[in-house]
């Protein structure tokens, strides 16, 4: 797994607003750093640079960015989206599917894999019953004429995706946010084991769910106000 690095990076959306006020930070190869801090502190932002939503380091019209964001050494902005988008799996906030079957949206990123993977996948995201309940025929279909997906059932296919893609950098967004605390727990058991030695940036909002990542971040206003590990920060305050 490679490592990750954030080099003094500011960020806008405008002009007028920073809204990441100086970030550095290291994602040694194959540990799990968590961001967490209050809502609008900027760690969706954060995580949205990452994987290149935004451009940092692009002076000029739109975003106000600068700094440095490397993997492995090699610049951001010299990788191209085809190989972040293998690179990276990503389970955001708020999952957007294809208007397609559900094994379409599990299986994307893996052309490779067949529809018994698909299913374990869904089995270990806890989609599968779900899906299996439906009357035949009319089953997958995701969007306008097919299934209404809460948020939760979106999140859990977005899960099942990046479980199948196994990708050696994994993004967690509130990876867990939309679900039912029934399957809360489950999931986010099987996020920490697909996430063992992977680069991983976990988003949380509180820090009782982040235990065992090697290194937190408290984001505050776009800055980073304290790191260490769990018990150092509760010892903190
Ligand atoms: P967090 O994830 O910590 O809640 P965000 O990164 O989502 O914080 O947002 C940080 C700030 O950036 C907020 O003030 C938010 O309103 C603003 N913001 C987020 N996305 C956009 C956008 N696309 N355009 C303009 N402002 C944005
Ligand atoms: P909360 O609202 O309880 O803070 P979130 O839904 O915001 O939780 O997201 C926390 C997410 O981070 C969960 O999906 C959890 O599984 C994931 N997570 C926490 N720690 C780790 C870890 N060490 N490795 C992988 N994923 C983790």
């Amino acid at each position: 797994a490679p490592e990750i690095r954030f080099e003094d990076v500011h960020f806008g959306y405008e002009r007028e607003r920073e809204i990441l006020r100086g970030l550095s930070f290291t994602i040694p190869a194959g540990q799990t750093v968590a961001v967490v801090g209050p809502s609008g502190a900027g760690k969706s932002t954060l995580a949205r640079l990452l994987y290149r939503f935004y451009e940092v380091g692009q002076p000029g019209q739109g975003p106000q960015a600068s700094g440095r964001i490397t993997i492995d050494g090699l610049d951001l902005r010299a990788c191209t989206q085809a190989s972040l988008r293998r690179a990276i799996g990503i389970v955001p906030q708020d999952t957007v599917l294809f208007n397609d079957s559900i094994e379409y949206n599990i299986l994307y990123g893996r052309p490779d894999a067949g529809p018994e993977e698909a299913r374990r996948a869904a089995q270990a995201a806890h989609i599968h019953d779900f899906i299996s309940a439906l009357p035949q025929g009319y089953q997958t279909a995701v969007g306008e004429r097919g299934l209404k997906l809460s948020g939760g059932e979106k999140q859990r296919v977005a899960i099942a995706r990046t479980l199948l893609k196994d990708p050696p950098i994994l993004i967690f967004d509130e990876a867990t946010s939309a679900l039912d605390s029934a399957n809360e727990r489950a999931i986010q058991a099987e996020l920490r084991q697909v996430a063992r030695n992977k680069t991983t940036l976990v988003i949380a909002h509180r820090l009782s769910t982040v235990v065992d990542a090697h290194q937190i971040l408290v984001l505050e206003q776009g800055r980073i106000v304290e790191r260490g590990r769990h018990a150092d920060l509760l010892a903190a305050g």
